[in-house]
Parts: C-alpha cells; structure tokens; sequence
C-alpha cells in the first residue's frame, strides 16, 4: 500500500535537533521516501514565522550534509530535502489550531487507499511533554482513514522512580503506550543494534557458556575524557547515574544476559528483557562508588550553577550488580562510568573463568605470548580500536555473522586492546557505521518499537537505581585523567575505594585472591 507520514520537529532549532535530528531526517528521506511513500517535514518553534523560518533553513544547510563530496545524486536529495522542510509558529492555542487544520486539510486531500502516519518528535525540555503532549494531542491527531500515530521523547524521563511515573502518567493521559517511543539513542548504536543478533546467530556456542558456569564478570563500561562544559545547568541536576548509568548501561547488561527472545519481535524481547531487569537486584550505597573531577565545582561556577548544589554531583560512578536468577547468581556486573578519565572508549566485556575450553573451530593459540582471559567485546565506541566492532577470542569460538557484520582481518600491528594482542581475536565489524540518531530515526520511522524504552521497562529501571540515588553520599575528588583502568577491590560482593586511589583492580576474582 501507499503511506504518507508527516513528521513534525517540535523544538526544531534546539541543540539537539541542530547536532543530529536535521540530518537524522535527510538520511530517512534520502532512504525512504518514493513516489510511493511520501513523507513531509515540519520544523516548529514558538519564534514567529518570519523569524524561525529562517533560522531553520540555516540550520538546514549548515547542518545537512552529504558524507561525500560530489555526491552530485546526494546534493540533488540534499536540496530537495531542504526546499521541503516547513516551518510553524507553535506558541499561543491559536497556533496549534491553524497547524491543526492545515495538517489535516492535507491528509483530507490524500487516497483513503493510503496509510497515513504522524509522527511528533519532542526534543523539548522533558518539563514541556505533557503541556505539549496534551496540545498535540487536542490539535494533530489524524481522525480518520487507515492511519497511525507515534510521539517520540527524549530523555531523562523523570529523575527517579516517582518522578518518572507521574511523567509517565502525563503522556499516558494522552497517548497510547504503543504511541509512545522514548528514545534511548544508545539500542541505536550500530554494535548494541548487533547484540541481540550477533547473540541468536551463535546461539550454540554462546548459549552453553554465558552463565554464572563459565563468566567470571561482565563488564560494561563508558567512559569520556572530557568534562561538563557548557551542560552544566541540565548536568548538576542529573549526575552520571541518572545520565547513563540508569538507562544506557543497564539497558546494556539487558541485553547480553537476557534469555533469547525465540524471534526479533518487539514483544519477544520485551518480555525477554523484563525477565532479566525484574531479577536484577535494586543498588545500595555499598554496590556503588561516586566521585567528581576535581574542578567539577570551579567550571559549573564559572557558568553560573552555584557551588552548593553541585558538591554531590557525580560525575565519575561504579557499581556492582547482581542478577538474581539461575543463570546468572554471583556474576558481578561492573557498570562504570564517568567524565575526564583517562579516555573516551565504551564497550560490554565478558570475561571468561575457565582458560581451557573451546567452544568451536577454535584456534589453539599455543606459544602465543598469551595467557589471558577469553573473553567477548563488544566495543561499541572510540577507546583504541579504530571502529565499532565485536572480539572474539580466537581460542574460544569462530563466531557466524548475522547479516550486517562482516570480519575484519587484524594484525599484531594494530596494537593491543584490552591487554591482549589484536592477534587473539576474531573481528567483526558493522557494515553501516550510522549515526545513532539515523538509526533511531529510522526505527521510529519502521514502527520498530523494541528500540526504545517502553513504560514498563523504564519503571523497572528506576526501581533498580532509585535506592542508591536516595543516599547522601559526598562522591570523592578525582583528579583529571584519571586512569580508572578497571581496579577493582570487590569486597564481599560490594565494592570499594582503595586508600589511595579512586581505582579499581584488573580482576576481581584476582582482587578477591589477593585479599
Ligand atoms: P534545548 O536546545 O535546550 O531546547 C530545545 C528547544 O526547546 C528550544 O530550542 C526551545 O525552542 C524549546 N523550549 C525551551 N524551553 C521551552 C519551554 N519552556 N516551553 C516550550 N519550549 C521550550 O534542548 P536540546 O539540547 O535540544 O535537547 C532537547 C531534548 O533532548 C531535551 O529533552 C534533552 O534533555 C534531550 N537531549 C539532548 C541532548 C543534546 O545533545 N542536546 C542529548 C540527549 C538528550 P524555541 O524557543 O525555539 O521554541
């Protein structure tokens, strides 16, 4: 059949849609839109027309770009694109009215033969959703025909368990739970978009071995080597465990120890995914380690937020988790985040107990320099490996690749990774290497739910970090750079400072033996 979809910006000439959103949207035209399959854009603010029209166009053509240059086909679509975008005045009630009936004086022009959709995308303050939600929802809904409708919002929703359900309940007075896409735009990375698949496609291998049997630890880990400059006013009210730790690293750890969904559909992984986190055991202060750079409270001066209110912000945190369920009891799941460390590098890493199985077609990797852990990354960003990819130990399994993969051959020249020779491993790597917004933006488009955060699981997230967050502890000072390099003391399944550093030790199972 034949669609047309409208998608209209709210906050088109914010900083987000400025980064991603505007070229997010090129790349789904570019992909998606046919004669078919018609999609229009609309770009809205409260700036009146005259002045927020052209503010958008020169968003639009210093922000949309084509990756190569001389894409003379590109910069034709580029163009069109462009020419296509239009701008609204969405302020006083009467605005929402006139863009209302203008809407649906276009849907009213089109086939009933023809799907229609509408999609709005709040990259708003989250304080607006519901006001704005409420509005939308009494002006733009399509009424008639075969249509739907989808609101996507970006986070934080809410800033713990409380205040995340009445923003829930907010949007939930007017739209659907199946209208509702919260946006998560770390399920957009193009390794995190790989887990579940790369998981199903060497089921036999890897569903033997990922258990409390044979994994010694799981680590997912997201670090930067820059600080809070010029965000200090949303991050001194959020700190690193509502900024990611909650959602982006926890949504991590759902995904490599989930039980597989038997199919890709979003009910199947929902299900899945709500089966792991309602196991996962709620934090306490002893599960968790804050600290704060050292100039954290000078910068934040310097912008303004005052020093009182920004002494408890966390900007570096660490946290054991337990999953309290058959399969995984007693694996510690290190989560780690943190500002101006050592490096900007993100990845899930599960290391491996016994050092001599092989699961299959492994490579014996005798008189190899190397003795370590086998171990599976799944290295989704920066750090010292030049792309997105999955690692393998090469004495562990050959791994099969879902479509989207293909193997990169590496040699020792391409430096170590995670202590080990590149040599060690098998390499997979992403074909497409998007953007994460032009993935989310393509998924909000394909109606492909499982890639955002339903109402359900983003309770259940909040009900696992909300304990720790209600704590007063003062996080410790950490000088810039700070090599974290992964030293653990885990004590009794809880975790520590050390004395002398905020640092943690290679392995827990050897912290433990040297205790
Ligand atoms: P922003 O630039 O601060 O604001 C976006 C737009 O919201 C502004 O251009 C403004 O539009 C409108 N706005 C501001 N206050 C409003 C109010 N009281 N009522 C109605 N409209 C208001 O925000 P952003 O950085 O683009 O972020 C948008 C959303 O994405 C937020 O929820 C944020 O938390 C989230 N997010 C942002 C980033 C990022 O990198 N920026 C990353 C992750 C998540 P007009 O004045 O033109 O109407």
């Amino acid at each position: 059949p034949r669609s047309h979809t409208d998608i209209i910006l709210a906050g088109a000439l914010g900083d987000l849609s400025k980064k991603y959103l505007w070229q997010g949207l090129f790349q789904l035209y570019s992909k998606f839109s046919d004669s078919k399959n018609t999609i229009a854009f609309y770009g809205v603010s409260r700036d009146v027309y005259e002045v927020g029209a052209e503010k958008l166009n020169k968003i639009l053509q210093e922000r949309v770009t084509c990756k190569m240059k001389d894409d003379t086909k590109c910069e034709r679509r580029r163009h069109e694109f462009i020419q296509k975008v239009r701008y609204f005045q969405l302020k006083a009630d009467e605005h929402f009215r006139k863009f209302g009936t203008f809407l649906n004086s276009k849907s009213d022009k089109l086939n009933q033969s023809v799907v229609q959709g509408r999609i709005f995308y709040l990259a708003l303050p989250p304080s607006t959703y519901t006001s704005m939600a409420e509005k939308l929802h009494n002006c733009c809904l399509l009424r008639s025909g075969k249509h739907w409708t989808r609101i996507a919002l970006e986070k934080p929703f809410g800033s713990d368990t409380n205040s995340a359900k009445e923003m829930a309940e907010g949007i939930g007075t007017f739209f659907k739970e199946e209208e509702i896409y919260r946006v998560d735009h770390y399920l957009g990375k193009s390794v995190v978009k790989q887990i579940l698949p790369f998981r199903l496609k060497n089921k036999d291998a890897l569903e033997p071995i990922l258990n409390s049997d044979h994994v010694d630890r799981v680590e997912l880990v997201m670090k930067e080597n820059f600080g809070v400059k010029g965000r200090f006013e949303y991050y001194n009210q959020y700190g690193v465990i509502r900024d990611v730790m909650q959602n982006h690293l926890t949504e991590l750890l759902a995904l490599v120890a989930m039980n597989l969904p038997s199919t890709l559909s979003t009910r199947e992984i929902e299900s899945q995914r709500m089966g792991i986190l309602n196991h996962v055991q709620p934090l306490t202060s002893r599960h968790t380690l804050i600290g704060q750079y050292s100039k954290y409270i000078s910068e934040a001066q310097e912008e303004g937020v005052n020093a009182s209110s920004s002494a408890m912000t966390p900007t570096f945190g660490a946290a054991v988790m337990y999953v309290d369920n058959a399969r995984w009891r007693n694996v510690p799941f290190l989560v780690i985040s943190g500002k101006q460390l050592d490096e900007k590098s993100s990845y899930i890493r599960i290391v491996f107990k016994d050092k001599e199985f092989c699961v299959s077609s492994c490579t014996h990797l005798n008189g190899s320099h190397f003795h370590g852990p086998k171990q599976i990354i799944f290295h989704i960003g920066h750090g010292s490996l030049p792309s997105p990819g999955i690692l393998v130990s090469k004495n562990l399994f050959k791994p099969k690749l879902p479509p989207g993969l293909s193997t990169i051959v590496v040699t020792s020249h391409d430096s170590s990774v995670y202590g080990l020779s590149m040599d060690d491993f098998n390499v997979a790597v992403p074909i497409e290497n998007n953007d994460a917004y032009v993935t989310v933006i393509e998924d909000l488009y394909l109606g492909h739910q499982q890639s955002f955060v339903s109402t359900g699981r983003l309770m259940t997230l909040w009900e696992i970090w909300t304990p720790v967050l209600s704590g007063k502890h003062s996080p410790k000072m950490y000088m810039e750079n700070a090599d974290f390099s992964l030293n653990f003391q885990l004590n009794n399944g809880g975790i520590e400072f050390t004395d002398k550093y905020i640092a943690f030790v290679e392995s827990p199972s050897e912290a433990r033996d040297q205790m």
